[in-house]
């Protein structure tokens, strides 16, 4: 075949239908239980957004973004997160007029032109919360409970949560200059892509995933120690939530992680990961934090804020580990056993889908044949149609993955039916 799918991206083939739909679902209903409401911005935006917001330093924005001039000569990008463009539709649209904080869900496809490996993608899909105008830190402990709450209703074991502070934007300055000082006595030993960190952005050498650099962070300093009171009342407050979670729930377990700053350039105070037993990014199940700033950067008042983004293809990945993927999607195969009742056929395959049992019609071909087809696609029955059938106003059913016991129901009586297959 010529064509292939992109590198990074992939097919979502049927089988997997019902693992997908599970880990959606069970964002959404635990987004909505905690009183968040569903939000969806376009797929692409100006680029100028991402540069603002994700920042023009990031990987993302100098390397990642699938960024091209349209037709009419703007430059636009394939978003490769959410919160920009959610923080946007917040302002555009006048929402810090309405009662706050806005509690905020999304999901759907990101685009980053990253090296694909196990866990990363170039098309991949987030599910994302953000409350928007609330500083408080109860409600960076609601964020972290919606994760644990969605990752403990998709029977996740051994997660850890990853926290940290980066205090305000005055803390980090002070704490920059500190951890400069400090790696400029290593510099020589630094690979090269952390010697250009240092140049630009040293936070982000903490982040490394190179050998030597994890191994010189070891001693670095901690972002803790710098931090204003402000920003230390706030962390110890959610760590006293976290500790209460802790001793009601011996599922849940957090440590606090001094490397943890993450990518982007909006974040402050709180920083958090969820984290799977799993090697390199597929360990990464999902990140997030406070990113105060952000609104006012984008010409808003000054809205204090607080979210995560899932990697749903990274959710998906472990429970396939686990789970079988859904192998039984239909109820019924009528089998047709004289083929002038083709058209009564369709007729009663009507009936039986208006008692909501799943039904093909089996292909025009022998009866073994059409056995056959309804064995290989597992159906849970074989419904037999012919002429003594429908004379004598009765289906013959076959189930076919039990005892294959055979029995026959009243034409016009489909719940019968329906009540022995979900037996
Ligand atoms: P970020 O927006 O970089 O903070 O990422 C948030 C989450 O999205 C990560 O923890 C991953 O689970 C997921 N993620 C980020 N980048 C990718 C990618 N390239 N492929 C798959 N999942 C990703």
């Amino acid at each position: 075949m010529n064509y292939k799918a992109q590198r990074g991206t992939f097919d979502i083939l049927p089988e997997e239908e019902g693992i997908w739909n599970k880990v959606q679902q069970t964002c959404f209903e635990t987004a909505r239980l905690f009183g968040y409401r569903y939000i969806e911005t376009p797929i692409f935006e100006e680029s100028g957004l991402f540069e603002r917001t994700v920042g023009e330093d990031t990987d993302i924005v100098e390397k990642e973004m699938y960024s091209f001039d349209d037709k009419g000569g703007d430059n636009i990008s394939l978003r490769p997160e959410n919160t920009a463009g959610v923080c946007r539709a917040f302002i555009e649209n006048g929402l810090h007029n309405t009662t706050l904080p806005s509690r905020l869900f999304y999901y759907g496809p990101m685009f980053r032109y990253e090296r694909p490996q196990s866990g990363r993608y170039r098309q991949f899909h987030q599910f994302g919360i953000e409350c928007i105008g609330d500083d408080s830190p109860d409600v960076d402990f609601e964020v972290i409970k919606i994760a644990w709450d969605i990752l403990s209703n998709l029977n996740f074991n051994n997660v850890l949560l990853n926290v940290n502070s980066l205090g305000d934007s005055k803390d980090r300055f002070i704490y920059t200059e500190e951890l400069k000082k400090y790696f400029s006595k290593y510099i020589n030993d630094l690979p090269k892509v952390d010697k250009l960190r240092f140049e630009r952005s040293p936070l982000r050498i903490l982040d490394s995933k190179e050998d030597i650099t994890i191994k010189i962070s070891e001693e670095a300093p901690k972002t803790l120690d710098f931090i204003s009171s402000e920003s230390l009342g706030h962390h110890e407050n959610l760590i006293l939530n976290l500790e209460e979670l802790r001793s009601h729930d011996k599922k849940f377990n957090y440590k606090i992680n001094n490397r943890l700053v993450r990518g982007l350039d909006y974040y402050n105070k709180t920083v958090f990961e969820y984290t799977s037993d799993s090697l390199g990014p597929q360990g990464v199940l999902l990140g997030g934090g406070r990113y105060d700033p952000l609104i006012k950067i984008l010409g808003g008042q000054d809205t204090p804020a607080v979210g995560f983004a899932m990697g749903i293809e990274r959710v998906v990945n472990e429970l396939k580990k686990n789970i079988d993927v859904e192998k039984n999607y239909v109820d019924a195969v009528i089998i047709v056993t004289d083929e002038n009742l083709r058209i009564e056929s369709v007729q009663i395959a009507n009936n039986l889908r208006n008692s909501n049992i799943r039904t093909i019609i089996a292909p025009k071909k022998s009866i073994k044949a059409q056995m056959r087809f309804a064995n290989n696609i597992n159906s849970k029955s074989a419904v037999f149609i012919g002429k003594n059938e429908l004379e004598n106003q009765k289906l013959s059913v076959k189930l076919l993955q039990t005892k294959s016991e055979q029995f026959e129901i009243d034409i016009d009586d489909m719940n019968q039916l329906k009540k022995i297959l979900n037996s």
